[in-house]
């Protein structure tokens, strides 16, 4: 018999987690609020919305915040705001949530992937420059699993290339990159407010900007309702319907469990970065897994540690595949799996569906050129699913709960032998 659960051995995870992974915490506030809601038969209003908006975008320090009913919502609008439109090119990371880039099918654009650094996971910015073209609106970085995107020199580019930084903030509310607030640096951010993300109210997104323009021009393609506050006359026109041709706005019932969210968020941020930074202190120097997380001198932080991740070094571990890395580990009670989001620039929506009806591929369809990067066209992006896998995500400093679940992880690698 072998020391590992997988092999028989005894369980690494023994103790009863309770609400460690319990997520959104809900409190009879957040009921009251929607409830509130519920009896004033304000579902469809925006009066709660719009306080949410100005509180968020107080948060940021920033001028404008858009509710939506999504992020994808908010994302789609971020483009249209930052005038992407037809046959105009964006470019994002490939291991992403699909809508950081498809809403730009929509547009009349299409997308062109770079790739990412294998330590951050998020867009290489040496990877972005050679791919610029005269159509590129948007760049569109996305925090990826927390990790904040380099935006200085994502910013430097774009700036000097007179072009649009997005950022989609969906995995990081509350991430600081250098001590800034992500979501503050690009010319508009996009980010979901669904019930599985860090910051959750149910199904919602917003839009943050600081840009007069960007925030007027997202108005108008779904949210009719406020066309008539429209101030910039090129976009006047437009009053009491929404040229886009969407209906955006956010529900206020998530609006209402938004805004309390938000009076705790930043202390129950604050208590799972304590909880995951123990995590992976715990784990500092067992072969062949490393932290997906930045140095403590950078200044940068994880935000609310969405969807976190590890890294896996198989050279380490006599070359290991990760899934069975991770199946042994999950024997110990410290559910994991290998790999993220699926890759875009490999997935046939992207490639060879013909979504509007053009007779060929939408990618082709949106350009002047076939922009498909087959397979081995990102090659560091194709490596990753090999060499990452999902970690805990602990909501609580229990540090008798961590330690169990970092053992699972250290008992795996420093026993991996056994699985070989
Ligand atoms: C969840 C997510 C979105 C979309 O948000 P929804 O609210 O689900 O529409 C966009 N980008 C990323 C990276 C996401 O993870």
């Amino acid at each position: 018999m072998g020391k590992l659960a997988i092999n028989g051995g005894n369980k690494a995870v023994q103790i009863n987690s309770g609400d460690t992974f319990t997520w959104p915490i809900v409190t009879k506030e957040d009921e009251q609020s929607i409830l509130d809601i519920l009896w004033a038969r304000n579902m469809s209003g925006t009066d709660i919305t719009r306080k949410f908006e100005e509180e968020f975008a107080s948060w940021h320090g920033l001028k404008y915040a858009l509710g939506h009913s999504t992020g994808t919502a908010a994302l789609h609008a971020a483009m249209f705001g930052s005038n992407v439109g037809v046959g105009d090119e964006i470019i994002c990371q490939s291991m992403t949530y699909w809508a950081t880039g498809l809403p730009a099918y929509s547009l009349g654009a299409t997308v062109v992937f770079a790739e990412i650094d294998p330590k951050t996971l998020t867009i290489d910015p040496n990877d972005i420059e050679h791919r610029i073209t005269k159509r590129t609106k948007a760049i569109i970085p996305v925090h990826y699993c927390g990790y904040p995107s380099d935006m200085d020199p994502i910013m430097e580019i774009a700036n000097r290339h007179g072009i649009k930084v997005i950022e989609d903030v969906s995995h990081a509310h509350g991430a600081l990159y250098k001590g800034r607030l992500v979501g503050t640096i690009g010319h508009a951010a996009g980010m979901s407010l669904m019930s599985g993300k860090a910051f959750a109210c149910g199904e919602a997104g917003i839009l943050i900007t600081n840009d007069q323009y960007i925030h007027e021009k997202a108005i108008t393609i779904g949210h009719y309702e406020r066309t008539g506050e429209l101030t910039i006359p090129e976009l006047k026109h437009t009053s009491g319907v929404p040229q886009g041709g969407y209906k955006y706005r956010m529900h206020q019932m998530s609006s209402a469990m938004a805004r309390v969210q938000l009076k705790y968020y930043k202390e129950r941020m604050e208590e799972i970065q304590k909880a995951m930074n123990y995590f992976w202190d715990l784990l500092e120097g067992v072969p062949g897994i490393r932290p997906h997380r930045p140095s403590r001198e950078s200044g940068s932080t994880m935000g609310g540690w969405y969807a976190a991740k590890g890294l896996y070094v198989p050279e380490e571990l006599d070359g290991l595949p990760v899934s069975k890395f991770c199946k042994a580990v999950t024997a110990e009670g410290a559910s994991t799996y290998p790999g993220a989001n699926i890759l875009l620039h490999l997935h046939p929506v992207f490639n060879d569906v013909d979504i509007y009806g053009h007779g060929k591929p939408t990618r082709i369809a949106n350009s002047d050129r076939d922009l498909r990067q087959p397979k081995g066209s990102l090659p560091v992006t194709e490596a990753q699913p090999e060499r990452m896998y999902s970690i805990p995500w602990f909501k609580h400093y229990r540090p008798e709960v961590i330690k169990q679940y970092a053992l699972a992880f250290r008992k795996v690698a420093e026993n991996s032998g056994e699985l070989m």
